[in-house]
C-alpha cells in the first residue's frame, strides 16, 4: 500500500517532521522483506518507521521512501536448543515487527509469562525493540532476546542473528551503532510465572488480573508472579522489598502507573508525552571523573566488581592490574542542577522540558524540529559548561543533527 505525500509529524510521538513523498506499508514479512530490498537495491534513500517514538525527525522533506514497519503476529514457537526442563519452564516467542511492544507485555501479561512486565507502557514496535535495548523499571529487553531475524544491507540476505551478537547494552546495540538492516521478527524467551492463587494475590495487592483480554490462555482460580522486582521506586510503590515477586498484573499495573505520572506513556490528554521518551542517555564516565561532581550527584557502577579469588595458603596475591571502573549518572540530576528546570522553555519557543520529567522534550504545540534541538543543544551547553558532561541524545535524529 501506497500514500503519496505524508507528513511525518504525524507519524512521531514528537510531532516533527517534514513531508516524504512516499510512503508504503508493507503487510506481510513477505511482502516487507521485498519491498525493503528492492528500494535498497534501487539506491533509493528508506527510512524504516515503526511507532516513531525514538526518533527526531528534520523539517526538510525527506527524498525517499518510508517504510512503515506493520506486520503482525505472535507465534510460540519450539526451544529445540534447550534441555527438556528448560523447556518446561519456557516460553518462546517470535513476533513480527510490526506488532506493538506494549500489546506484547499485556498479552504475556495476561497469560502469566514474565520477563518484560516491568517493561510495560513502551511505546513502538517489537521490531525497534532490539535497536536501542529497550530498558525500563529494573528489566532490559537483552534479558530475554534470543535472536532477531534480519535483512542485512550489506549482504540482501535474510539472518537469524542471536542476541549474544548485537553487542545490546545500556540504550545500544549494534544495530543502533551502525549494522544497517531490517529487524523483520524477534524470538524471545519468557519464563512460566509461579502460580499463585487468584484470591491470595488479590489480599496482597488490590489489582484485578482477571481483566486480562480475551487473547490470553483462560486462568479461572490462579495467576502468576512476576519476576523479581528489581527497581527501588517500582518496590516502593508496591509495597514490597527488591527482590520479592508479586502478582504479574499488579506489577504491570503499578510500572503503568508510575511511567504515567512521569507523562511516560503515550495519552492523547496529556501534553507532556508529546515527545520521544527520554531525550537523553545516562552519561557514562570514568570513576576518577565522577569523584570531582558534586556528592550529591547519584552515581552507579557500570562494571562488575572484580571476582573474589580464593588463594591456597600461603600464596604470595598478585597485584590486580589497574582499572577505571566505569560510572553512570543521572542525566536528569545532571540538567536540573545545571539549572534547567521542569516545564522550562527559551523564549518564544514551541519545545518546552516535560513538566513532570527533565529528561523528556516535549513538542507543545505546533513546533519544529528545529525548535527540539534548540532546546536540546541549549540543555548539552549548560550541562556540560556546568559539569562537563556532554550528554548524548537517545533518540535516532533522521534527516536533522544536534
Ligand atoms: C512516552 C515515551 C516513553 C518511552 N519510554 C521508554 C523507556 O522506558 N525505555 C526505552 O528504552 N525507550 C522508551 N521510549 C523510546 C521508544 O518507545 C523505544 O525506543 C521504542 O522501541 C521505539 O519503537 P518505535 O517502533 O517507535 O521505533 P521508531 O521510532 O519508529 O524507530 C526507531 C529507530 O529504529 C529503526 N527501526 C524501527 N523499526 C525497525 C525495524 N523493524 N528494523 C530495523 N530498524 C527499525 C528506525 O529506523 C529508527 O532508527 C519511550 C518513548 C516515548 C515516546
Amino acid at each position: 500500500m501506497t500514500d503519496p505525500t505524508v507528513r511525518l509529524a504525524d507519524l512521531t510521538t514528537l510531532r516533527v517532521g517534514g513531508t516524504a513523498h512516499t510512503v508504503v506499508s508493507p503487510a506481510t514479512p513477505q511482502e516487507l522483506i521485498e519491498a525493503v530490498g528492492e528500494l535498497w537495491a534501487s539506491g533509493e534513500e528508506v527510512l524504516l518507521l515503526g511507532g516513531g517514538s525514538n526518533v527526531l525527525v528534520g523539517d526538510d522533506d525527506f527524498d525517499g521512501t518510508v517504510v512503515r514497519v506493520v506486520t503482525r503476529g505472535i507465534d510460540r514457537v519450539s526451544s529445540t536448543s534447550m534441555p527438556d526442563d528448560a523447556d518446561d519452564a519456557t516460553v518462546r516467542l517470535r513476533v513480527q515487527a510490526g506488532e506493538s511492544w506494549d500489546a506484547l507485555v499485556a498479552y504475556t501479561v495476561a497469560n502469566g509469562w514474565t520477563g518484560i512486565e516491568a517493561l510495560s507502557g513502551i511505546p513502538g514496535s517489537c521490531g525497534a525493540a532490539p535497536i536501542q535495548n529497550i530498558g525500563a523499571y529494573g528489566q532490559e529487553l537483552s534479558s530475554v532476546l534470543v535472536s532477531v531475524e534480519f535483512l542485512d544491507y550489506l549482504t540482501g540476505e535474510v539472518e537469524r542473528i542471536p542476541a549474544a551478537d548485537l553487542d545490546l547494552g545500556y540504550r545500544t546495540s549494534a544495530l543502533k551503532a551502525g549494522r544497517e538492516g531490517l529487524v523483520v521478527s524477534i524470538e524471545l524467551d519468557l519464563a512460566l510465572g509461579e502460580p499463585v492463587a487468584l484470591e491470595a494475590s488479590r489480599g496482597r495487592h488490590a489489582i484485578a488480573v482477571d481483566e486480562a483480554d480475551d487473547t490470553s490462555d483462560p486462568m479461572p482460580a490462579m495467576t502468576a508472579l512476576s519476576a523479581p522486582v528489581a527497581y527501588a521506586q517500582l518496590a516502593g510503590a508496591l509495597g514490597v522489598d527488591l527482590g520479592q515477586r508479586v502478582p504479574i498484573a499488579a506489577l504491570r499495573e503499578t510500572v503503568l502507573r508510575l511511567r504515567a505520572s512521569k507523562g511516560m506513556v503515550l495519552d492523547a490528554n496529556d501534553p507532556d508525552s508529546v515527545s520521544a521518551g527520554s531525550f537523553f542517555t545516562n552519561p557514562i564516565v570514568t570513576e576518577n571523573f565522577a569523584r570531582a561532581l558534586p556528592e550529591a550527584a547519584p552515581r552507579w557502577p557500570v562494571d562488575p566488581e572484580p571476582e573474589t579469588t580464593v588463594l591456597p595458603l600461603g600464596a604470595v596475591p598478585t597485584p590486580a592490574p589497574a582499572r577505571e571502573y566505569l560510572v553512570k549518572l543521572s542525566a536528569a540530576w545532571l540538567i536540573e542542577h545545571a539549572g534547567v528546570g521542569r516545564g522550562f522553555t527559551l523564549p518564544g519557543s514551541r519545545a518546552a522540558v516535560s513538566s513532570k520529567h527533565t529528561l523528556a522534550l516535549t513538542n507543545r504545540g505546533g513546533a519544529t524540529a528545529a525548535e527540539i534541538s534548540e532546546l536540546a543543544r541549549y540543555i548539552q551547553t549548560r550541562v556540560m559548561s556546568e559539569f562537563g558532561v556532554r550528554l548524548h541524545p537517545e533518540p535516532v535524529l533522521v534527516n536533522t543533527a544536534l
